[in-house]
């Protein structure tokens, strides 16, 4: 009988058979789908080899039931197009209704070819071992697959332009296949080679895409990264809420050494050993070789972290690892969201490994949300060049007249509307945006002065720009500075740069060396931010700074606390006596800034006077009070 290649057909599919459901599995959609069609396929196959023998015996078989086979042989055949169709369209991205309608459309023409081929008839071939079928039933499966086919590869050559690639180069070298088979198969008809192609079809599916394998990890067996990442999406799109830890080994993984290196490996496959015995949990290794827990629900979660808690105390404690918790995955909208807080909370650990665990709750996520958006508008605000200079004058109370001003950044949002600082600089002192903002903050305040040469016209001597701690930290910030100032011709004395406290000893030494080379250039200093809480006289001491800013705080408890008046007073006089000068900063009212005058502080700053101005509107503000 004409049956040995499907013979072999069988053999492989029950090879694949054997792989597929040897290894534990997510049950991902595409995975059922796949083992859905497997299933037609083994069924077509058997009823393949089935027909060659009833026609074979067609003595043992009445009319009828020869029929039904060979009929139900030929239908199966449609049914695998019509499988092979669904399973290529799972991932071409449409709306859910559309591809909805369009299912039902392709149901209805599988049903409407069944109806059809069991209804028309069919007809025996048999000379020796050589069997087939022919007549209109056949004639009609050829018209429906070849239809699924086609439908098949237009769409995934079409359409597919965003599928996996190698789904969409699979399903194509499939479609193929089972083309060529199917022409040799109708121009020579005892060839019986399409039962036989649909194998191989399920061949290239299961090497390329479906092997359980290359879902887990080789050395723990855990689930790898990719399968987390499909499995999560999987979730998210059909709005199954889940949990999740996620455990990060100690210490930095990538500048580990190799001996650490191998502990942390026998760790995870130590950890991803006992978990896989865990009930309702699902263990997964990312590429930056952490372990992830998926609960379903956040009750088992608890218990998973608590077990894991006392498992890795027990064997691993000098490891010290750190634990991500998202109690429920609704918080956030989508995978890609979720692998970005991780990302970002690994991140954040290493920079700070003094805690061993965080709980993404709502405002956690909040926050960070925030951040990113701000992080996205600053990015946004520097590429598009819409950093803007305000500036607020400082008024001398000896010589009555405002003599110096304050360089204030703000951002113009795309609305038009003013961002102010305290929104954006602590993110960009995190994400070290802030050299660049702060050069152009730089840049743009010595043009200013340049062009509208503020000490000739309006008397202005310098104008005060802040330093934030970060690039006081950068040992090009000095060399920076200067040449941006010889850039635009500027006079070091119109620049004043207004450092803060910092506790580091580090960040102390880097900041003296800038400091050492831009006061020999002829920049001056201030101290800024004096006596917001944290402020210490030594760093007066220390610090070769010229002016000492009091800070907002301070000035407006001297009108509010009996004792604090005497604090600042005891300050002043110190800070006086070391000869440097002071500014007063947030003054509001006309009797503060007379008080304050009186008390013999030399200069002040506050919204009694001006609020910081745009450019234009600072220079009408001088230029009507200048002298
Ligand atoms: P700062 O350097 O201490 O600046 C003084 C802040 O106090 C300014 O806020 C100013 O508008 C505000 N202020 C002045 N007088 C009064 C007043 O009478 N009442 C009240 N309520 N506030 C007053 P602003 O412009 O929002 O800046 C906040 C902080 O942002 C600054 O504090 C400074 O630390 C930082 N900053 C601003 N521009 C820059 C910059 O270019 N680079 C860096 N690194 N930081 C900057
Ligand atoms: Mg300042
Ligand atoms: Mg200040």
């Amino acid at each position: 009988m004409n049956i040995e290649v499907q013979c072999c057909g069988v053999v492989i599919l029950a090879l694949i058979w054997y792989f597929s459901l040897r290894q534990k599995t997510l049950k991902l959609a595409s995975e059922k789908l796949f083992l859905v069609t497997m299933a037609v396929n083994s069924f077509c196959l058997l009823m393949d080899i089935l027909s060659v023998i009833a026609i074979n015996h067609q003595g043992f078989f009445s009319g009828f039931l020869l029929a039904l086979i060979c009929k139900t042989y030929i239908v199966s055949l449609i049914w695998v197009g019509y499988f092979g169709l669904i399973y290529a369209l799972f991932d071409i991205k449409e709306t859910k209704q559309k591809q909805r309608r369009e299912n039902r459309i392709y149901t209805v023409g599988v049903l409407a070819g069944t109806v059809l081929i069991y209804s028309l008839p069919i007809h025996y071939y048999l000379e020796g071992d050589i069997v087939y079928t022919y007549g209109p039933s056949c004639t009609a499966t050829y018209v429906f697959a070849l239809l699924f086919v086609l439908v098949t590869l237009s769409k995934v050559v079409l359409e597919g332009k965003e599928m996996n690639p190698k789904r969409r180069r699979a399903i194509i070298m499939w479609m193929c296949i089972w083309i060529v088979a199917a022409a040799i198969q109708f121009l020579n008809a005892n060839l019986l080679l399409v039962g036989f192609a649909s194998v191989l079809g399920m061949v290239i599916l299961f090497f390329e895409l479906e092997n359980p394998e290359a879902n887990l990890d080789r050395e723990t067996g855990a689930y790898n990264a990719h399968a987390l990442g499909e499995y999560t999406k999987q979730l998210y799109d059909k709005q199954e809420g889940f949990s999740a830890i996620l455990v990060a080994m100690g210490g930095n993984l990538s500048a580990e050494s190799d001996g650490s290196s191998q502990k942390t490996d026998r760790m995870l496959q130590d950890i991803a050993r006992y978990a896989d015995k865990l009930k309702d949990v699902k263990v997964f290794k990312t590429l930056e070789r952490e372990l992830v827990f998926l609960a379903e629900d956040e009750k088992r979660m608890w218990e998973v972290l608590r077990d894991l808690k006392n498992y890795i105390n027990y064997l691993w404690a000098e490891t010290a690892p750190f634990y991500v918790v998202l109690p429920d995955s609704t918080l956030l909208g989508n995978v890609g969201e979720l692998f970005l807080m991780l990302r970002h909370f690994r991140i954040s650990r290493r920079k700070d490994s003094t805690k061993n665990s965080i709980i993404l709750d709502e405002t956690q996520i909040r926050q960070y949300k925030e951040r990113e958006r701000t992080e996205a508008m600053l990015r946004c605000a520097l590429e598009e060049d819409r950093i803007e200079v305000f500036y607020q004058p400082i008024y001398s109370t000896k010589e009555r007249r405002f003599v110096s001003a304050e360089a204030l950044v703000r951002i113009r949002d795309q609305e038009g509307n003013i961002i102010p600082p305290g929104i954006f600089i602590p993110i960009a002192e995190r994400n070290g945006l802030i050299s660049q903002i702060g050069e152009c903050v730089f840049d743009k305040t010595c043009a200013f002065i340049k062009k509208n040469r503020l000490k000739e016209r309006f008397g202005i001597e310098y104008v005060e720009v802040n330093l934030s701690v970060r690039q006081c930290e950068d040992l090009n910030l000095a060399e920076n500075y200067i040449r941006i100032m010889q850039k635009h011709q500027l006079e070091p004395s119109c620049i004043s740069l207004e450092i803060t406290e910092s506790a580091s000893i580090r960040i102390r030494e880097n900041l003296l060396r800038n400091m050492r080379l831009l006061m020999d250039y002829g920049v001056k200093f201030a101290l800024d931010d004096f006596g917001n809480g944290e402020s210490n006289l030594n760093y007066i001491v220390d610090m070769p700074v010229s002016i000492v800013k009091f800070d907002r705080d301070m000035t407006q408890s001297y009108f509010s606390s009996y004792k604090a008046k005497f604090v600042m007073e005891a300050a002043m006089h110190m800070i006086q006596d070391m000869k440097l000068e002071i500014v007063s900063e947030g003054v509001e009212t006309r009797e503060q800034a007379e008080a304050i005058g009186a008390l013999g502080i030399e200069y002040i700053q506050g919204y009694y006077f001006s609020r910081p101005l745009p450019g234009e509107e600072f220079l009408e503000f001088v230029a009507e009070k200048a002298y």
